[in-house]
């Protein structure tokens, strides 16, 4: 344990937390009796998602060069199945490997492969890439090949054209999905949740899918349902979303086993641990997998993805991302060709001149972004761009509203610090793997201290030495 902070004191913080929580949901069950469940910690944040909630979804012209890395999702980089110079056509899969985590890449345009170079990511990694430049239209309805219905499927053919599709969990963590439907022998899955709370500020891809596609949405549920075995479906939509909650409501009336949840709009709401105890009050143990509280939860933009694939053969070469912050002229939800690059969408939206920052994703579990050059993949849920930042750091106060706002019961405050004095045996002491990395104590912090940044450092350096 930390010498900065007793056993006994971080127990006694982390009751109290728990105590506090627990006297408020008892009390709210007093008014209403089917409330979902309260988790530990979170905030209210300011969203901006006016900017674009209105805006349909529009598809981006396509690009005439695309850059499609070899790692976009968690798991092993793939190899090249192309060559410099060869002629691919758009669906065509361009990239795999043999290893269990690992999922391929498809060409998303026709054209032809003028070099295979390492090139930058959004995610501030350099990998590997493939890079096509257009040579003939070719709108994503030309590679539509199949006509499946989903029902005649078996359940391994299911996840086998999941798998050749390509399909990643499109929440931002890239987690190759055929492997999350494949749960171990033994396991058994009631549930499957989708994830439609798309609780970071800006983004609203998420919120329009659901409005302009839920009939893709419920199917693409009911077939992770009958690869899975689950018994129930519930769709979770933060209440921001009235619209959205009311169509897949009338929808999922059709379906005795599926239920669409109306959740609080709270941060981090749309993690999955967070989700799941808002739905079934089951707590996910630290170190374990939704699999082993019998649940699985994927984004609603993957279920989406997976209709496309199974019942229509189109594999993941697109997806919705939204374009918005006070640096962008134009902000938008648009339906992009994976590897466009991040410079071909903001000349398009207009990215204002007194713009201080780009950030892949939301503003609060994104990246910040040195180049424009790099390309959206398929993790890759909105670029942001603001033009005010405050870079000031000052020395902590000690007033431990980074404690109360962490939603993992962590302390948040002491891990900064254990973390720049590279003490990493003492923050694993104090459970840094949990924290999932939401920037909640950044986010409250009068500081303004690099709390995120630090954990997270902490964590690469603890799994690095579990590696050896
Ligand atoms: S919120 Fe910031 S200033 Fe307050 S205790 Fe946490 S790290 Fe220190
Ligand atoms: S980033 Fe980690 S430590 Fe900070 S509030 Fe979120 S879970 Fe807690």
């Amino acid at each position: 344990m930390s010498e900065l902070l007793s056993e006994f004191q971080y127990n006694t913080l982390l009751d109290y937390k728990r105590k506090k929580c627990i006297i408020l949901e008892d009390l709210l069950q007093e008014v209403n009796k089917d409330m979902v469940f309260r988790f530990l910690g979170g905030l209210r944040i300011e969203e901006h998602k006016e900017l674009t909630e209105s805006q349909p979804i529009l598809d981006f012209p396509i690009p005439k060069r695309v850059v499609i890395p070899l790692k976009q999702h968690t798991g092993a980089v793939l190899e090249p199945l192309v060559k410099k110079g060869d002629m691919v056509k758009i669906g065509d899969k361009i990239g795999d490997s043999k290893a269990f985590v690992s999922s391929p890449v498809h060409a998303s345009i026709s054209g032809k492969v003028t070099s295979i170079e390492t090139h930058p990511i959004p995610t501030g990694e350099v990998v590997p890439s493939i890079i096509i430049e257009s040579t003939e239209e070719d709108p994503i309805e030309e590679i539509v090949t199949e006509n499946r219905r989903w029902e005649e499927l078996k359940r391994e053919e299911i996840i086998s054209i999941v798998r050749e599709s390509g399909i990643v969990g499109l929440g931002g963590a890239a987690f190759p999905t055929s492997v999350k439907l494949s749960p171990p022998e033994g396991t058994s899955i009631d549930t499957v949740i989708l994830n439609g709370a798309e609780c970071e500020p800006f983004l609203t891809c998420d919120h329009r899918l659901m409005l302009e596609s839920p009939d893709e949405v419920i199917i693409g549920l009911q077939i992770i349902m009958k690869v899975v075995g689950a018994k129930q479906g519930i769709i979770g939509i933060e209440d921001n979303k009235k619209d959205a909650i009311e169509v897949l409501t009338n929808r999922a009336k059709n379906y005795r086993d599926i239920k669409v949840v109306s959740l609080p709009t709270r941060y981090p709401q749309g993690s999955e641990k967070h989700l799941i105890k808002s739905l079934l009050n089951r707590e996910v143990p630290s170190g374990k997998l939704p699999l082993n509280v019998g649940v699985v939860v994927n984004n609603v933009q993957t279920a989406y993805s997976i209709t496309n694939a199974v019942c229509k053969g189109v594999p993941l070469i697109s997806r919705v991302i939204t374009v918005s912050g006070d640096g962008i002229e134009k902000p938008s939800n648009l339906r992009v060709r994976i590897g466009t690059q991040f410079k071909d969408i903001l000349e398009y939206v207009g990215l204002k001149k007194e713009t201080k920052k780009v950030i892949s994703g939301g503003p609060m579990t994104g990246f910040s972004q040195w180049t424009l050059e790099v390309p959206v993949i398929k993790g890759t849920s909105g670029i942001i761009a603001l033009t005010k930042i405050e870079e000031e750091i000052y020395p902590c106060l000690r007033c431990a509203k980074c404690v109360d706002a962490c939603p993992m019961g962590l302390l948040p405050l002491e891990l900064g610090n254990l973390a720049e004095q590279k003490r990493f045996d003492d923050a694993q002491r104090l459970y840094a793997l949990d924290c999932i990395e939401c920037g909640s104590c950044a986010y409250i912090c009068p500081s303004r201290r690099p709390l995120v940044h630090l954990i997270r450092f902490a964590k690469a350096e603890i799994n690095k030495k579990r590696r050896r």
